[in-house]
């Protein structure tokens, strides 16, 4: 009721509303506050966060926060006021939309930015033009001399620092693979398990930035995590210059759908957003003008700002569906993602993820963006990356997808997106041949799915040979699924085999209509790369780029139709050991979002050995948990290098940590599988022994719920906040940047927080795992199992995710605590997974209870005193 009556002054109004239970709260949100006042700024988005970055008094309790609230507004209103604020420049133009759309703080801003004597550069104005760079000559062939990699070593871990003599030996072992290759697809591969605390960044930093340096190439290294990627960005500045030759030699390289689309946002600005998401538009304009390089997800946009406005806000401003016009758009010249790409193509260290390396490596627009020398960092996750990078998913969303690239908008649909014909108008009018296969194409994609075809499929209405097959083939699902999903509200799943007659009619009338389609599209590839070749004199330098932009669409969708049809075709036939094919209904939470057919290589180290390994010149894959145990047979296979019958060189580097002193592993007997309440509770008093600090990791978001929903309060109340993923409206960066930043925090989550966070000291000290981490037992799951030695694979799996869990918990040579797994029936032949001298003991809850307790007051009596832990 107050907040309905008066304007509320708020930190995060989402997550206060999603705490409360009162889902329309709305106020004077303080985050918006500072997104408009520092853009491009981090901040942690707490009470103490708020204080840090404004250079307040943290407060000292909850009772404080009220008086910051207001401190802060304060302090941010005032900022506006004074001659030095750095964003001043656009804010007053920003302004006098925010106050057309009634946000509620532009009443408050008004009065305090003055309004500009000469009227302020809008952003597209504002932002610099990238410029065309010569093509960069290959790489010399250098030798790194041992000397040099660890005297550029020293340099980088600083004159002061201890010299490590395991760091040294990594940074000598990494150097091996930047050697001249001496035959060709047979790049030097390297696999190093460094133990965490080896200081591997640094290790392989070290000849990376020797060797770009000396040879004059580019090094890239490739990370799963984001959370990685920061901090390589941050480590990278010590091993290279801010500035070679008036260019960044370092460039952070993302999928497109990373960045902002400026023609998105100016479309956005001018009307094609309305009500809050009008206003987030407005805030990130102030951000774009800022910003470093233009990155929405993971970069200097703050994560929690997509939150506050709920609704899908930020991924509109990305160009998520490949809508990019290229040179026919009027920001082209400005576009970050087109700098970025540039940028790469002269960097010396390009810092990228596992997936954007694969999609280059295969189908890289030209050759000096393919990476030859790649550092896999988090190198355990190269299979994972690898296996959804080349498989294939004939779904209706995919399939909707082509429609809309090939046709345009269709009915109501609104937004810029063209259609093929549209974007290639002057090919059209100069090549009779091309426009002839662009016409085709488009007649051909209206075989495609269209708008509302899941509930035609769903309600056994479908129209077209595309829309037939998936409901085909969802009959098939509910027909013959028996994994449990049915009941339980998830998806379905079934194997392709023993199809009868009518299934294969239907799946043979869809493959002629990719065919079709396919067609056309290949002679369109053709007549684009002939009129590159013929340069018309129409084709400047802008119209050139769109075609080839063109031309590598249509190449990569040729490949895409050809993968379905391919799949299709085998359906009759009989299986091809090397995929494993199934049909899947996706569904959460009982409502189904697609349906479709899937295949995916047994080992999709195959195609990564021919697209990735094979065109490099030295490739390295390292993490504290390539091997199982202390074997490296799984991690030889896993690298692609046996595809190549090249012998990978192999590198151990034990951690520095004393794990015998430092850390406990507790398996916790006596919870009972599958009751939650037990469950629930077990979690809760941990949490209260350790005084929070802990983290919760789980297989299953659906215990993860109903786990957070029965302690959540009761622990908030006894002042140990505890947040989790998929509950609090709060993107996983920033919940991760959250519990780093308050040692009495906790945090609950599932797969990405096993490898993705890195809390070195106080805040992290417990880490409890609900049950022993079995892997989901699909369908590929059991080809796989079947080919990889049956339970053994299974075996190695869980050690593979329980090594990366325990490795959460120490960071750093300081760092000491407890991982926790509570499961009455926990196999020894899984206790390898922990480092070798780590103490494990079977306990019961009580027991458990008592050692954390027990370490924690230990602790506490060494540093000063803390209230409220049972
Ligand atoms: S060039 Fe493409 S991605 Fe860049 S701003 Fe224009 S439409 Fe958006």
């Amino acid at each position: 009721m107050a907040a309905a009556d008066t304007p509320l002054l708020m930190l995060n109004a989402p997550l206060v509303a999603s705490r409360l239970g009162y889902p329309d709260l709305s106020g004077l949100d303080l985050l918006e506050l500072f997104a408009f006042v520092h853009p491009a700024r981090f901040m942690v988005p707490t009470p103490k966060g708020l204080a840090r970055a404004l250079g307040l008094e943290e407060p000292s309790g909850d009772d404080k926060v009220p008086q910051l609230l207001q401190e802060a507004a304060e302090a941010l209103l005032a900022t506006c006021e004074s001659a030095d604020w750095a964003e001043r420049e656009g804010a007053w133009t920003a302004l006098q939309s925010l106050v057309r759309m009634s946000w509620p703080w532009a009443t408050l801003l008004t009065p305090r930015i003055r309004k500009p004597d000469r009227a302020e550069r809008w952003l597209f104005a504002k932002l610099p033009e990238w410029e065309e760079a010569a093509e960069r000559p290959q790489p010399a062939q250098v030798v790194l001399g041992e000397a040099a990699v660890v005297s550029r070593l020293a340099e980088l871990t600083g004159a002061g620092a201890e010299a490590r003599p395991t760091q040294q030996d990594y940074a000598r072992e990494a150097s091996r693979m930047f050697a001249p290759r001496q035959g060709q697809g047979q790049p030097h591969v390297v696999l190093a398990q460094a133990g965490t605390g080896t200081g591997k960044t640094f290790g392989y930093l070290a000849p990376s930035s020797l060797w770009a340096e000396q040879s004059g190439g580019t090094v890239w290294v490739s990370t799963y995590t984001k959370a990685l990627q920061r901090q390589l960005r941050r480590e990278s500045r010590r091993a290279f210059p801010a500035s070679r030759n008036g260019k960044p030699p370092v460039v952070v390289r993302k999928g497109r759908e990373n960045y902002l689309c400026l023609l998105n946002l100016e479309d956005a600005l001018q009307g094609g957003f309305a009500g809050r998401a009008a206003i987030l538009a407005q805030l990130v304009a102030r951000w774009a003008a800022y910003s470093q390089d233009g990155d929405m997800i993971g970069g200097d946009l703050p994560g929690w700002l997509g939150t506050l406005f709920r609704k899908r806000g930020i991924a509109a401003l990305t160009d998520q569906r490949g809508e990019c016009v290229y040179a026919g758009c009027p920001h082209y010249r400005k576009c970050f993602i087109e700098r970025a790409a540039r940028a790469s193509a002269d960097a010396e260290l390009v810092i990228a993820n596992h997936a954007l390396v694969m999609v280059n490596a295969a189908r890289g627009r030209d050759a000096a963006q393919r990476p030859t020398r790649i550092v896999f960092d988090e190198g355990h996750h190269v299979f994972e990356a690898a296996d959804s990078t080349f498989s294939a998913a004939l779904t209706g969303a995919e399939t909707i997808e082509l429609r809309r690239w090939v046709i345009g908008p269709e009915g109501k649909s609104r937004g810029r997106r063209r259609g093929l014909s549209a974007r290639l108008a002057d090919v059209a009018s100069y090549d009779e041949e091309g426009e002839r296969a662009i016409s085709q194409a488009r007649e051909a994609a209206e075989a495609l799915p269209s708008e509302g075809w899941l509930a035609r499929v769903v309600e056994g209405t479908p129209s077209g040979p595309l829309e037939e097959l998936l409901s085909a083939a969802r009959a098939l699902a509910y027909a013959r699924d028996e994994s449990g999903g049915q009941e339980a509200g998830y998806g379905l799943e079934t194997e392709i085999a023993q199809l009868d007659g009518g299934f294969i009619e239907v799946a043979g009338r869809a493959q002629e209509a990719l065919e079709a389609l396919r067609k056309p599209l290949v002679r369109l590839g053709l007549r684009l790369e002939a009129i590159v070749e013929d340069g018309p004199d129409w084709l400047d330098g802008p119209a050139r780029a769109r075609i080839e932009g063109a031309r590598s669409a249509i190449g990569w969708r040729s490949d895409l139709i050809a993968g379905w049809i391919a799949l299709l075709a085998r359906l009759g036939g009989p299986g091809d050991p090397d995929f494993v094919d199934w049909i899947a209904v996706e569904r959460s939470d009982g409502r189904e979002w697609d349906v479709g057919l899937h295949r995916h290589y047994l080992d999709p180290m195959k195609p990564f050995a021919n697209a990735v390994l094979a065109p490099s010149h030295g490739v390295m894959m390292t993490s504290a948990t390539l091997r199982d145990g202390d074997d490296w047979q799984s991690a030889v296979e896993r690298s692609g290098a046996p595809h190549l019958d090249i012998a990978p060189r192999l590198f151990t580097a034990d951690s520095p940590f004393d794990y015998a002193s430092q850390a406990e592993v507790l398996i916790v007997t006596d919870v009972p599988k599958g009751d939650i309440p037990a469950l629930a509770a077990a979690y809760g008093r941990l949490i209260e022994a350790s005084g929070g600090g802990a983290l919760g990791l789980f297989t299953a978001i659906r215990r993860l719920r109903a786990v957070y929903g029965r302690i959540a309060d009761r622990l908030a109340r006894g002042g140990l906040p505890l947040f989790a993923q998929h509950v609090d409206p709060i993107d996983t960066g920033t919940l991760v940047d959250i519990f780093r930043d308050d040692p009495r925090a906790s945090l609950l989550g599932t797969d990405a927080l096993r490898d993705g966070v890195d809390v070195p000291g106080d805040s992290l000290r417990l880490v409890v795992m609900e049950q022993v981490p079995w892997p989901k037992p699909s369908i590929l799951h059991r080809a796989r199992r079947l080919a990889g030695g049956g339970s053994a694979y299974d075996d190695r799996i869980i050690r593979a995710r329980l090594a990366q869990a325990f490795g959460r918990l120490i960071r750093s040579a300081g760092d000491k605590g407890h991982f926790v797994v509570l499961s009455s029936a926990f196999p020894s032949r899984l206790l390898s997974a922990f480092p070798a001298g780590t103490p494990i003991r079977r306990v019961t809850l009580d027991v458990a209870l008592q050692s954390v307790g027990a370490s924690v007051s230990g602790r506490e009596s060494a540093q000063t005193p803390r209230e409220g832990i049972s």
